[in-house]
């Protein structure tokens, strides 16, 4: 009569009123929000089919029973999110039962790789679970088989991996036996004796998503290692490695931006320790990829946003910089756009890895599968037009996994201006105070809708009208200053009355014809 680190995450539900009374007997003063939790943890634990007894238990380990700050003032349940002391919760919860949701939720998909469809997931901690949990549980390096309570403190087997399935701390398994002597009688989970436990029933697939790639995976080499190889020095590959933004000012990956060259990787890495340029990736002829920008960070590589088509309007409209919202691929090839069949195989291969790694892309695959001309049909008209046939490839593989693509739409330009908003009205919110003046630039900074960050300025506030509304409707701030940031102040960061930014690389060899 116990719960053991061989139990299942997920089971039947096994705690009674009696086990609640005796746990609460047992640490120092709960209070009726710690009552009111642990009735919502132990239902959604029953709608979900995750064990409430491992759950409970570890709530309690979590929370120094129940008496952290982070549980009483943030209602963090688990510390979820929370990596050390110091981490402000990335995400709000404002009532137990989210807090219940968002425990059971976590746990859930540990084993599962998705979410419990009858569980609502809190608003404020969606983007934070679908952006951060759902990939970890998902990532390749995950290990196989996450199904028990000790598996929770499995660590990954990839040492470039360092964490662990929900906690690294020597300690962590203590939870199980505390919880025994806070609580006893607790029901087994298995008929008593039973050694080894039998093998988990085999489960339904959770999506028609593909699981693998469909290419076998090409070399990979590391500019951080291999710079040699590419014909640069030390030093400017740790230049090249600088040309991002780093940790993407608060967005993330959600689509990928395939480029070309026009020339070859070598060539391309020591022009880009000139210029402000960067990619997450190259692909080169023979098929290898070479890693260039870490995942994590935001490449330079989309440029100016310049008249971009109608697919990409999604994309900007979630605000800030395009880069950092994509991963990119510098492939090898001139303007006539035409990839090797090695190289192509290495440009699919790569697509199919992140959106297996990152679920936002594989959700709408096709959709987020951009041409660089699609955010800039002026001067990069023909950058990336490869992408049509990677398109047709990715295609396949989602219909063989039984997944029915997304279509593109149609190449159209945007139309910036919302019903019933004209350029002059647009100038008037833009510069509610008038252009700005700074003694950096020769020149007023105000509206021009020639310009990246006014283009994105007004695609954001379009995307804001609700359905068939005008642009009243919208919502659309002011500029209020320009920073200059970064490695030669080539990062400028346009900042707007309702705290948004829109971070702009200037490039050096630009700085130095304006100068
Ligand atoms: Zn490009």
């Amino acid at each position: 009569m116990a719960l053991r680190t061989t139990d299942y995450l997920l089971g039947p539900v096994r705690l009674t009123d009696r086990h609640i009374e005796a746990l609460f007997a047992n640490i120092d003063g709960p209070d009726a929000k710690d009552r009111e939790f642990v009735a919502r943890l132990r239902h959604w634990c029953g709608v979900a089919g995750v064990d409430d007894a491992n759950a409970l238990s570890q709530m309690i380990w979590e929370t120094d029973d129940m008496r952290a700050p982070r549980w009483n003032r943030d209602l963090n349940p688990a510390g979820i999110g929370i990596t050390s002391d110091g981490t402000v919760q990335p995400f709000d919860l404002t009532t137990v039962d989210e807090s219940a949701r968002v425990q059971v939720q976590a746990i859930y998909a540990m084993v599962k790789k998705a979410w419990h469809p009858d569980v609502p997931m809190p608003d404020g901690a969606r983007s934070w679970m679908d952006g951060k949990w759902l990939p970890k549980v998902r990532a390749a390096n995950y290990p196989k088989g996450v199904d028990q309570v000790q598996d929770q403190h499995i660590t990954y087997g990839d040492p470039r991996w360092p964490d662990a399935t929900w906690a690294v701390d020597a300690a962590y398994m203590g939870h199980v036996e505390r919880f025994n002597r806070y609580v006893p009688g607790i029901p087994d989970q298995r008929p008593a004796g039973t050694q080894t436990p039998p093998p988990p029933k085999e489960e339904p697939p959770v999506s028609a998503f593909p699981t693998e790639p469909n290419v076998n995976q090409p070399v990979i080499y590391r500019l951080t290692e291999d710079y040699g190889r590419f014909g640069i020095s030390r030093d400017q590959m740790l230049t090249v490695r600088g040309n991002k933004f780093e940790g993407r000012w608060g967005a993330r990956p959600v689509s990928v931006f395939c480029h070309v060259q026009d020339g070859v990787t070598p060539g391309s890495l020591s022009h880009w320790s000139i210029v402000d340029a960067s990619s997450t990736v190259m692909i080169q002829r023979d098929g290898s990829i070479l890693q260039v920008i870490d995942e994590d960070d935001g490449p330079w590589t989309n440029g100016d946003v310049n008249a971009p088509l109608q697919e990409a309007a999604w994309l900007i409209a979630l605000g800030g910089n395009v880069n950092n919202w994509s991963l990119t691929i510098e492939a090898e090839a001139d303007a006539s756009n035409v990839l090797t069949a090695a190289e192509e195989d290495a440009v699919v291969w790569q697509i199919e890895d992140w959106a297996l790694r990152y679920p936002e892309i594989m959700r709408r695959l096709i959709q987020a599968t951009f041409g660089h001309y699609a955010v800039n049909s002026v001067s990069r008209a023909f950058c990336g037009r490869y992408v049509a046939g990677i398109d047709a490839r990715l295609t396949a593989w989602l219909v063989d996994a039984g997944t029915t693509p997304e279509p593109k739409p149609a190449p159209k330009p945007i139309s910036l201006y919302p019903a019933g908003m004209t350029p002059q009205l647009a100038k008037r919110f833009y510069e509610l105070h008038g252009p700005l003046t700074f003694s950096w630039t020769s020149k007023e900074i105000g509206f021009d809708d020639t310009r990246s960050e006014v283009q994105s300025w007004l695609i954001r506030g379009a995307a804001s009208i609700p359905e068939g509304g005008d642009w009243s409707q919208g919502r659309w701030p002011f500029l209020v200053d320009v920073v200059r940031r970064g490695r030669s102040n080539n990062v400028h960061v346009y900042q707007y009355s309702d705290g948004s930014v829109y971070p702009k690389i200037v490039r050096r060899d630009e700085l130095a014809k304006a100068a």
